[in-house]
């Protein structure tokens, strides 16, 4: 089968990486080369671990503070507010406790085969000296301040995810460049991450082109229907691609698509920053999660990833870098002896759902159309299962896991 993948970011390329292995023809339509958008410049964590949602019990009682101070780590602006609030009240809901385990099971699922899902990928592709599995540690100023994440770990532990206190002497001793800012650590010892996440896209993404791939540089505009079937993709250039069968895979951008077939999704972008800082004289072995801050720190091929930060403002304004700025000042507080001479900021649209669960399945009233979007703050982490499953869904196959949480039409239902 023809299979057309809009959108070659770590889904869409995953995705074809595993219609290919089932023995499906893919064109790749996208206006970008591969990777560089919200794949761009994640902190390429790659974590069985992050099966929390974004929206966590009394998180209602943060909303003043979000809408007072535009530089918090997380934050509306307000010319959006009045956009964003409907979606911003699902979410609240999303984070009582009873959803909050609902969704954490769900994702849990979909993260837990990580490994085993990017494995072959990455065998095939020779990448992979661009996964590490050196584990993640969550730090705090205490072990009273790490009480009040305490629940979320226990829910983690409870799904399975193993994760081991770690006391302040051996905390130095694991990383001695964090001695004396962090008195308490917790780490789960089986997360990885990727030395640099739009590289592994590209690298899966041009494997795909030497199986046979073929990649088509433009925007789609529109479905051309044939009954229930779509049999072609408008482009921007006027010209009709056809198709046997359609993966949507377009991130951020994702609803805009699925509208015209009939589809609403309540889709967001939470705009997250990095500060890549080139000149790293640390010898950060794992990456560092500093739960206060929101403030995840990678070490990468390309320097230290300093990366978080939610913004709500759609996605059409301007990056707001002061935002980037706050990341680099939490940097340099935590690493007081890092040289930050030379460093790098960025920012991408990460694709959210009110509840945190990506969108996995097929375009109610059409045969050939599916979802792979939303991933939201674990789209490295869920590519490579997400496409595991689109492949089985385009081949009529039974699902590998229960993808009801993921459904398209879990909002219309
Ligand atoms: C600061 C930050 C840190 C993050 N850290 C992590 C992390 O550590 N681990 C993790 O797992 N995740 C992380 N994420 C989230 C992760 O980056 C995203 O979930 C993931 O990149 C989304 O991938 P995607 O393929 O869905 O979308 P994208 O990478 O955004 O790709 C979508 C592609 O679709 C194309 N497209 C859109 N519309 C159309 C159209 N109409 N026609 C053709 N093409 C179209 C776009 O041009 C784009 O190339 C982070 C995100 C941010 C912002």
């Amino acid at each position: 089968m023809q299979v057309a993948v809009i959108g070659n970011g770590i889904v869409g390329v995953c995705s074809a990486a595993w219609l290919q292995r089932a023995g499906h023809q893919v064109t790749f339509i996208d206006p970008l080369p591969p990777g560089e958008a919200c794949s761009f410049g994640n902190a390429g964590s790659l974590s069985p671990s992050a099966c929390l949602p974004v929206g966590m019990p009394g998180m209602w009682k943060k909303v003043p503070r979000w809408l007072r101070d535009p530089l918090g780590p997380l934050t509306v602006r307000w010319s959006y507010l009045p956009t964003v609030l409907p979606w911003m009240l699902r979410f609240l809901h999303h984070s009582k406790p009873a959803e909050v385990v609902r969704i954490a099971t769900a994702l849990r699922e979909l993260l837990a085969p990580i490994f085993d899902c990017y494995e072959p990928l990455l065998e095939h592709a020779d990448l992979q000296h661009l996964v590490q599995r050196t584990g993640c540690l969550y730090v705090y100023s205490s072990s009273d301040v790490a009480r009040q994440w305490q629940w979320g770990m226990d829910l983690r532990r409870s799904l399975g995810v193993e994760l081991r206190d770690v006391g302040q002497e051996e905390l130095e001793t694991l990383e001695p460049d964090l001695k004396g800012r962090f008195r308490f650590g917790i780490l789960a010892p089986e997360n990885g991450s990727t030395l640099d996440p739009s590289e592994l896209v590209k690298g899966l993404h041009a494997q795909c082109e030497r199986d046979g791939a073929t990649s088509v540089r433009q925007r789609v505009t529109g479905f051309q229907r044939r009954g229930d079937r779509i049999d072609g993709l408008l482009l921007d250039n006027g010209e009709v691609q056809a198709c046997d069968a359609v993966v949507i895979a377009g991130g951020a951008w994702s609803a805009r698509l699925t509208r015209q077939l009939g589809l609403r999704i309540p889709l967001e972008t939470q705009r997250g920053y990095h500060v890549t800082v080139n000149s790293n004289n640390l010898a950060l072995r794992h990456t560092v999660m500093a739960v206060e801050h929101n403030l995840m720190v990678n070490p990468m091929a390309k320097g230290l990833r300093l990366a978080g930060s939610v913004e709500f403002a759609g996605l059409e304004a301007e990056p707001d870098y002061r935002r980037a700025d706050v990341l680099l000042h939490h940097g340099r507080e935590m690493f007081p002896h890092l040289d930050t001479s030379r460093h790098t900021r960025w920012m991408g649209h990460r694709p959210c759902l009110p509840d945190s669960l990506p969108v996995i399945g097929g375009v109610p009233g059409v045969a050939n159309a599916w979802c792979a979007f939303g991933h939201g703050h674990v789209g490295m982490c869920g590519g490579a299962s997400t496409g595991r499953e689109v492949a089985r869904m385009v081949d009529g196959q039974p699902a590998g896991l229960d993808l009801a949480p993921f459904s398209p039409t879990r909002w219309t239902a």
